[in-house]
């Protein structure tokens, strides 16, 4: 391997522009003590945002290579936890935001950061989930954690049809709950039923807001990747001793809401952030998810795309366009 290829956000007169570059080893940065031969990575609403410049993901030096999430194999090792040969994940710890990340066929990354691609996940199935269905999974064990459990009702998902919901919808209808999607598509239902949605519900429903301090009680918990008003209304009808568990900003970063929930229910905002989630119980629920998801599920929900589609496919992301998840070939056609 003399040179290959990555997707470079570069500085220009007018902004930011992704530039699919050739590199050599000499001109990545070496972050760790890993050099691995990425596969595949994901696009998720953080790499849209990074692509299209149109949020602050970036906070390394330009050029620089975004891409939150890799699964790759390690050709070459300075460390004694891993060597060449084996298969690593690597999601979150600033990949992709403060050290060059996924969008390359090489990159180099701390061993600390990485975990071993769990027996019998194929790569691809890896990148399916990549950040957003293992922060689904997070949300998912937040929830368990807290005791709601199958038998307490209905969990609403809101966003359903993008990443972290659809593996929220998922995810807790392979784990024995009842999902209850909340979606703006409604060419999406067919595809919500089939991953385990009991119930849709327009998500106009919840994003005008809470209509009062303590409405209906109408669901045991939440996974929320939206925000903004719909969480306000999501929390305002969690039955009693519920949990939310708050993982995005989709439709709003602000929050006004009431003590009441808190207070008169005993309802829990559980926050969820999957970028410094703690090796262990980030090897927990890549167990789990090894567990659960199926290749043949996995595929389902997967649109395959390569290196040059990103920027396209970025703009999409952002605009909330996209249904289930975008893994990115960093070898093929
Ligand atoms: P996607 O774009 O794939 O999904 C977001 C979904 O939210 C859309 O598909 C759409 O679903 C809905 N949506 C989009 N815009 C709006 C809007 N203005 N109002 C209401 N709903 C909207 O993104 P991801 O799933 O990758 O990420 C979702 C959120 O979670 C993002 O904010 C992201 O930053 C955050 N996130 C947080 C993580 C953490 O660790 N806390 C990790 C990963 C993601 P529909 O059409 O079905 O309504």
């Amino acid at each position: 391997m003399t040179s290959f290829q990555a997707l470079q956000l570069q500085k220009t007169p007018s902004g930011i522009a992704p530039t699919l570059v050739s590199l050599t080893r000499e001109a990545v940065p070496t972050e760790g003590e890993l050099w691995v031969r990425v596969r595949y990575s994901s696009l998720n609403y953080k790499d849209g945002l990074a692509v299209t410049n149109r949020g602050k993901i970036v906070r390394g030096a330009f050029p620089f290579v975004p891409g939150i999430d890799l699964v790759g194999e390690v050709v070459a090792s300075e460390s004694d936890q891993f060597h060449p040969g084996e298969w690593v994940i690597a999601t979150g710890w600033g990949l992709g935001e403060d050290r060059w990340g996924g969008y390359s066929q090489y990159q180099s990354v701390p061993a600390e950061t990485v975990i071993r691609l769990p027996a019998g996940m194929d790569p691809r199935t890896a990148m399916t989930i990549g950040t957003a269905g293992f922060t689904a999974q997070l949300a998912v064990m937040a929830l368990e954690a807290q005791g709601v459990s199958p038998d307490r009702g209905e969990i609403v998902v809101t966003g359903a049809s993008g990443g972290v919901g659809s593996m929220g919808v998922f995810l807790l209808a392979q784990q024995g709950y009842q999902p209850l999607a909340s979606t703006g598509k409604e060419t999406s239902h067919a595809y919500l039923r089939d991953l385990g949605a009991v119930r849709i519900i327009h998500r106009d429903e919840l994003g005008r807001g809470a209509q009062r301090p303590l409405d209906s009680a109408r669901w045991a918990g939440a996974v929320d990747s939206v925000g903004g008003a719909t969480l306000a209304a999501v929390l305002s009808q969690v039955g009693r001793h519920g949990s939310v568990a708050a993982c995005g900003l989709a439709g709003g970063a602000s929050l006004e809401t009431t003590v009441f929930p808190f207070i008169l229910r005993g309802v829990n905002l559980l926050g969820i952030d999957s970028n410094t989630c703690p090796q262990p119980l980030r090897e927990k629920a890549w167990a789990r998810l090894a567990s659960v998801l199926t290749k043949d599920a996995a595929d389902a929900m997967t649109t395959l795309i390569g290196l040059a589609d990103v920027p396209a496919w970025s703009e999409r992301i952002v605009r909330g366009q996209v249904q289930g998840r975008v893994v990115v070939d960093l070898h093929g056609a």
